[in-house]
């Protein structure tokens, strides 16, 4: 008896390790090369489509929590991430080729995991104990989609969003643009000597930094925060811990006034698909291209993507008028990635606009911004929080298909769907840890939002239960509940290591 497993992206892959992991074999179905998808370069696993970056990685943002819940349990996403960690400030960031290359190389060499290299175009059947986990992501083969949708009704949604474009870094003005991290977040230059190291009011560096080897204590004083390291520690030199020259890991190009206006002017003129018809396409709030945001207002950049807030310039010593990020986007460090600049203006456009950008008057695109298609199930009408379909045990929904939002929450739930389905093959139960947690939180959310409105979600702490006796900074606050998600997740944890499972062979 097997698990069958469509798709071998962030969730398909989390779900084979997890569930291989647990002495079950997998048969895994992975389509690319053969059949292509619009956005997919590769043949590997776990390709990252868009940005390098997992996002925050500490205690305080919610989905730090979930990647360290995710680290407790074994995940090979998490695993692979922190193999080839690249600078990023308070985020986690990868290589990405060196990324997919370590989730492919360890799935290959499972013993337990037969892999497909073949276009799924239907739901398999599921009979006996052999579950089948569909993980085909948001680009779905069309005849798969059309089985899903004939599977799951009017409730089966088409949705669209958008990427940002890559620049070559040496086509990048160093003399126009500065390194920094907004509010020194970056672990550089944290004075790396045993001692007190202050840090700005909202800089958070507390918590464990374990790929660094450093434990990083909270100063009692809340209004000031520093942080001590002992004699004898220190923060690693090197990408692994995003640490390097002390200067910030983000390069920043600054906007005066008239070059923010002629900038903006630029974009709204700039010819794009997505204007004329924003009104009636969907995207995620948290995704909009730029171009659509532009159209809200002459500032709403300035208060969104572009936002200078804790930047300052050290060449005039002041924050800028409006600021674009760029982000490291590959190990070599030659790729960097424009941060939430996603667009589906026309390219020809799109170079003439972004080169108005400071410091990429002569910047060469790697690739541009683009929209593309999200096919995903409206899950509460769908799933159960185990993210089984309801009346079809056997079937599972896993990824952004499975209508959660982003690459961890993907494959956060391929890593439940996994176990759950190792489970079923087992003969024992299923399981998922209990609403407190970030992982219970996100099948909480997909199993019974409002199916009216429903909207792939990233995990926030918003769909947390409270606590009980909540602290009154909104800092501890955050803390208290990553320190009660991991409690209760280890209870979750202790229990299912007891539960004992039926041998495989019994099964
Ligand atoms: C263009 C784009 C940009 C995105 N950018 C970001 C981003 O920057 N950050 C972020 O966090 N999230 C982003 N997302 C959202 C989401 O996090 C990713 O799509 C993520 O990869 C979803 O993981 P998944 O495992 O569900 O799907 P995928 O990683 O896409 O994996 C699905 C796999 O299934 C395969 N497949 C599809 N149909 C079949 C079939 N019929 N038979 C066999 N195999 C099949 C595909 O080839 C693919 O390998 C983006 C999505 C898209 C499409």
């Amino acid at each position: 008896m097997a698990v069958t497993i469509i798709g071998g992206g962030l969730a398909g892959s989390e779900a084979a390790w997890q569930a291989a992991s647990a002495d079950v074999p997998v048969v895994l179905h992975e389509m690319r090369p053969g059949t292509p998808t619009a956005v997919h370069k590769t043949d590997r696993f776990a390709e990252l489509v868009c940005s390098n970056s997992f996002r925050g990685d500490k205690l305080d943002n919610a989905v730090g929590l979930l990647k360290e819940e995710m680290r407790r349990l074994g995940s090979l996403v998490m695993r692979a991430a922190h193999a080839s960690r690249v600078p990023a400030g308070a985020a986690l960031a990868v290589d990405r080729d060196r990324f997919a290359a370590a989730v492919t190389r360890a799935l290959i060499d499972h013993p337990l995991i037969t892999i497909v290299r073949e276009e799924i175009t239907s739901i398999p059947g599921t009979t006996g104990r052999e579950p089948v986990i569909v993980a085909t992501g948001p680009l779905t083969s069309d005849a798969l989609s059309a089985d899903i949708a004939a599977l799951v009704g009017a409730d089966h949604l088409y949705f669209y969003d958008a990427i940002s474009p890559i620049v070559l870094a040496d086509t990048i003005d160093r003399s126009r643009v500065f390194r920094a991290s907004r509010w020194d977040r970056s672990l550089r230059g944290a004075g790396l000597t045993a001692g007190n190291i202050r840090l700005k009011p909202d800089t958070t560096l507390e918590g464990s930094v374990p790929e660094c080897g450093v434990r990083l204590q909270p100063d009692p004083d809340d209004s000031i925060r520093s942080v001590r390291l002992q004699p004898d520690q220190r923060i690693d030199d090197g990408a692994a811990c995003g640490v390097d020259d002390g200067a910030g890991d983000y390069l920043n190009c600054p906007f005066t006034r008239e070059e923010y206006e002629r900038f903006y002017d630029a974009l709204v003129a700039a010819e794009s698909a997505t204007v004329h018809d924003f009104d009636k396409e969907r995207f995620f709030e948290g995704c909009l291209p730029i171009e659509v945001m532009a159209h809200r207002g002459r500032d709403t950049l300035r208060f969104g993507p572009m936002k200078p807030v804790g930047l300052t310039d050290p060449r005039t010593g002041r924050e800028p008028y409006a600021v674009v990020q760029l982000r490291q986007d590959n190990l070599a460090g030659d790729h960097f990635s424009l941060v939430g600049f996603q667009t589906q203006i026309k390219w020809g456009d799109q170079a003439r606009v972004l080169r108005l950008i400071p410091g990429l008057e002569g910047a060469e695109f790697v690739r541009f911004g683009m929209v593309h298609r999200n096919t995903y199930v409206n899950a509460p009408t769908v799933l159960d929080e185990t993210w089984q379909v309801r009346g079809r045990p056997m079937l599972f929904f896993a990824g952004q298909m499975s209508g959660v939002e982003g690459y961890v929450e993907s494959a956060a739930s391929g890593l439940i769907a996994g176990l759950n389905a190792a489970a079923l093959v087992k003969g024992a139960p299923v399981s998922i840890p209990p609403r407190t947690t970030a992982i219970g939180a996100l099948a909480y959310y997909v199993a019974h939002a409002n199916p009216a409105h429903y909207e792939p979600s990233n995990i926030t702490f918003g769909i947390m239960p409270p606590l009980a006796d909540p602290p009154r900074s909104k800092m501890a606050r955050k803390l208290a509940l990553s320190e009660r998600a991991l409690a209760d997740l280890q209870k979750w944890i202790d229990g299912r290591t007891t539960q004992s499972l039926p041998a495989l062979s019994q099964a």
